[in-house]
């Protein structure tokens, strides 16, 4: 049994939604009894994003072994409920870095190193490489960028020689694009389609399916028309029309017969499905998604809140924690550099939970403190994930415990109540890139804490991306003044979550539970969290009408969003 392989490219424009669709389709083949893993080669020169400003390409994802990738694996982990590791996520950076590694070893004897062959055979090698594994029947391969870039192209020139290699029955191109709607002529226009179609086949390869996002409803003569133009089938030619929520595209791919489609094109065969990996689950998800559900807001206070894609698996976390909790969560962004505490209350007003977000450098801390603060004191409440349980520890150590100069050595190297500090190995790092305390780690969660009651589970592993820790110098007085150190990696002696066991609900956590979010599985910390909001929501709403006042839940988005 040859795996299969599945390429998806993009024409038109970016921002179609290659990674949904990507995941969409790999849940549906999933449905069908098949083992599937996504990779995303991303055509750019950094080797990977983490050295990437969230501005400029939103959250970066992190995998079980430590690599820092591109936030669409974060789709596939959610939408397919497995990890996905380093060998999915592959940039131009990574390609020239391993072939000019590889040249400097001397590898090549003598050669002239080139971009035909040597970059193409990199790439192809890294394309099949977890199909080569025997764990997967498909293996879907997103291409970043959209056909026609200038650096796209080793990428379509090595899918090429694969489909020569593999044969046509075990691959195929899936090809994205638009089909603009305009206003004026009143119609949805299938020339830029065509364009892309022929801008693909001049790197040599047919699409043999077509999936178009558009606005309206593509009838039966457009598709016709779009397959008559651009050599596929009528039925190859895939509607993706605009859906209220990521969550329910694989639903409308699959009333399409998408799966069905793909399976005869690469002749797989249906296997019997686990009930945990058929639709079921989902399609109850969706339906519960789609309800109607009493809404609850958290306030999510940041630096880079005006990007959306920024804190993309914590807000998909939300979504998630918040089906399983029956209610929607809506997320008010709060740029942390509004915040001070002066005007704090005026812009948590009527939140019912508040979350510190991950991040680094000193801009927005202040008003990350102030947050923490408002947070504790009113005993909202409170999530705080990495640079967000930092803060927390900062508040504490200088309003709980006194010490008014408590920072950490990322923002004040010089206090004298360092709380958080560089680790010890970290010291002596100068690279930037991947040189983090990275990946999944061991995690111990002490009986008899909140954490625990979360978890229900001692040993837990948690993903983590950051330089910086708890000073264990400090531990003491911390939890002589009431802050519990609720769970610990044992091996290097680390702080990795602390609770204010008086509070409501206040945890801080130097991990990432946002990146072990899938469907039908929130994370555990988010899943409480919103059960504590809609709690404390409760709670304020029935102080109110007793009061015979409204709650003032107006919002107040100081971000802009
Ligand atoms: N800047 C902090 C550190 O490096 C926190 C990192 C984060 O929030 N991911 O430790």
């Amino acid at each position: 049994m040859h795996t299969k392989y599945i390429f998806v490219t993009g024409g038109v424009t970016s921002s179609l939604g290659k990674g949904i669709f990507s995941a969409s389709l790999g849940r549906l083949l999933e449905a069908r009894g098949q083992r599937v893993t996504i990779q995303k080669f991303d055509p750019y020169i950094n080797v990977d994003p983490g050295t990437m400003n969230p501005y400029e390409h939103g959250e970066v994802y992190v995998t079980n072994d430590g690599a820092e990738t591109d936030l669409d694996l974060g789709h596939y982990e959610r939408f397919l409920g497995v990890p996905t590791s380093q060998a999915n996520n592959v940039t131009t950076g990574r390609v020239y870095l391993n072939v000019i590694t590889k040249e400097r070893e001397g590898a090549y004897l003598g050669k002239t190193v080139q971009v035909v062959p040597h970059i193409i055979d990199e790439i192809k090698s890294w394309m099949v490489n977890l199909g080569s594994t025997g764990q997967y029947d498909v293996v879907i391969t997103e291409i970043g960028g959209t056909v026609g870039d200038i650096e796209s192209q080793p990428y379509l020139e090595a899918i090429r020689q694969l489909r020569y290699e593999l044969g046509s029955k075990n691959t195929l191109i899936a090809h994205l694009t638009l089909v603009p709607y305009l206003q004026a002529a009143g119609e949805l226009k299938t020339k830029p389609t065509q364009h892309s179609v022929k801008t693909l086949l001049s790197h040599g390869l047919q699409a043999d399916l077509l999936l178009c996002r558009a606005e309206h409803q593509l009838d039966l003569e457009l598709r016709r028309k779009i397959a008559r133009f651009c050599n596929v089938a009528p039925e190859a030619v895939v509607a993706a029309m605009d859906a209220e929520s990521i969550y329910e595209v694989p639903i409308l791919l699959k009333e399409q017969e998408l799966d069905t489609l793909v399976m005869e094109k690469l002749s797989i065969e249906p296997k019997d499905v686990a009930v945990e990996h058929n639709l079921d689950n989902w399609i109850e998800f969706v339906k519960r998604l789609k309800s109607s559900r009493e809404e609850v807001e958290v306030a999510l206070v940041g630096k880079y809140v005006e990007h959306q894609d920024a804190y993309k698996s914590i807000s998909e976390s939300f979504v998630l924690a918040g089906v399983a909790n029956n209610v929607s969560v809506r997320i008010r962004y709060i740029l942390s550099d509004d915040l001070t505490e002066a005007n704090v209350e005026e812009h948590l007003q009527g939140a019912a939970g508040v979350l510190v977000a991950p991040g680094f450098g000193e801009r927005g801390i202040d008003g990350k403190l102030a947050a923490v603060q408002y947070a504790r004191l009113n005993d909202l409440p409170f999530l705080g994930i990495c640079l967000g349980m930092q803060c927390a520890i900062i508040e504490f150590a200088r309003n709980v415990v006194g010490w008014d100069d408590a920072h950490s050595t990322e923002f004040e190297p010089d206090s004298l109540h360092p709380v958080i500090d560089i680790m010890e190995e970290q010291k002596k790092v100068v690279l930037k890139g991947g040189t983090m305390r990275l990946g999944a780690y061991d995690c111990h969660v002490e009986k008899g804490t909140k954490a625990y009651s979360i978890y229900q589970a001692e040993e837990v592993k948690e993903r983590h991306r950051h330089r910086y820790e708890v000073n264990n110098k400090f531990r003491a007085e911390l939890e002589n003044h009431g802050m519990r150190l609720a769970g610990l990696n044992k091996a290097s002696n680390l702080v990795e979550i602390v609770e204010l066991p008086e509070k409501r609900w206040f945890i801080g956590v130097q991990f990432h539970p946002e990146y072990r979010s899938v469907v039908d599985r929130p994370h555990p910390l988010f899943k409480s969290f919103v059960e504590a909001v809609v709690g404390y929501k409760k709670e304020i709403d029935a102080k109110a009408s007793a009061n015979g006042s409204a709650v003032n839940s107006k919002t107040i988005t100081s971000s802009g969003l």
